[in-house]
């Protein structure tokens, strides 16, 4: 028997895990858990989760992995994926931007002068991409969590109820961007079902290691972490990536290119899914959040990763 190798393999990748998410827990104050909806105020701050998905698809766990969060902002990758699916990247890229941007997630000053959202990382951009998959009521957002579903192979994942109802009574600033967007029509749905639809994707609940095979899934074109082809697609696993890269962690994008330098999406529940392009998917959990809605146990924990890996595309 000739010994499979690849990246990121062995005992050493998990004593480094175990050991930046000890030191990660240092910055656990440094942050606040997001409470602008009242339900995500009650996640508990103290849980930090580190897991990698090596070159041969092989998982690798630290601490609480299997604690459940919201996705939030990185189901909007998925939303991407679909749509682009759908109607092509230029139909979808005709109603929005390839910007990056130096405004939080929320804002939609450039719809102003624009016209159309900045890119579909940030809400505007988002609302849009899930409105343009097709389908009546929830078939849109079933679709995201199917997928999900298939990328992650875990029939388990599901909505939390509470925080889709938090956000949809609390999402008044998402609906006047909905109607806005419609206004300028970039889409055609008829009601806010489509709107709730992005309320549902964002309340899809995962767990690092899910976030850690959404990342291998994009960084190896679209094969799944056992090799499965079925959404193979190297065509829309690079334009996710780029995208990851230039607006995947709000205003801080540039910098953490910099620092970085990996493709990655974060998500106000706390979670960071971070694709290493041919090589490793990596996924964090804490939901202890900087300003900009970016964990900071996990950009501490993919600031070490990449510097002992060196995992930055630079
Ligand atoms: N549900 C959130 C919102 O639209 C998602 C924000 C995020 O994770 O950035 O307000």
């Amino acid at each position: 028997l000739v010994p499979k190798s690849g990246f990121a393999q062995g005992s050493k990748i998990d004593q480094l895990l175990f050991s930046t998410l000890i030191e990660s827990k240092a910055y656990i104050d440094k942050g606040k858990v997001a409470d602008y909806i009242p339900e995500l105020s009650k996640a508990n701050k103290n849980l930090v989760g580190v897991a990698l998905v090596d070159s041969l698809g092989n998982l690798h766990t630290k601490g609480d992995t299997k604690s459940k969060f919201t996705m939030q902002s990185i189901s909007k990758v998925i939303a991407l994926m679909l749509a682009v699916e759908e109607r092509g990247e230029k139909y979808v890229f005709e109603r929005m931007g390839y910007y990056g941007t130096d405004k939080p997630f929320n804002s939609f000053e450039a719809l102003e002068y624009r016209h159309k959202p900045l890119n579909p990382m940030m809400n505007a951009g988002a609302i849009v991409t899930t409105a343009l998959i097709k389908g009546k009521d929830d078939e849109a957002y079933k679709k995201i969590l199917e997928r999900v579903r298939y990328i992650t192979k875990n029939e388990d994942i599901n909505i939390n109820e509470a925080v889709y109802q938090s956000e949809k009574e609390t999402g008044n600033r998402n609906r006047g961007m909905f109607y806005l967007l419609k206004n300028f029509g970039l889409f055609d749905a008829e009601n806010e079902e489509s709107l709730n639809n992005y309320f549902r994707q964002c309340s899809i609940e995962v767990n690092a290691e899910d976030l850690a095979k959404i990342g291998y899934f994009f960084a190896h074109n679209g094969t799944r972490f056992d090799g499965d082809k079925t959404f193979y697609n190297p065509e829309i696993s690079k334009l996710i990536k780029s995208i990851m890269l230039t607006a995947g962690m709000y205003d801080y994008s540039g910098e953490y290119s910099s620092k970085i330098g990996i493709p990655s999406k974060s998500g106000v529940g706390g979670g960071i899914m971070a694709s290493v392009p041919g090589k490793i998917g990596i996924g964090t959990f804490n939901p202890s959040l900087d300003e900009q809605g970016n964990s900071v146990p996990g950009l501490y924990i993919m600031e070490k990763l990449s510097k002992e890996l060196n995992l930055s595309i630079f």
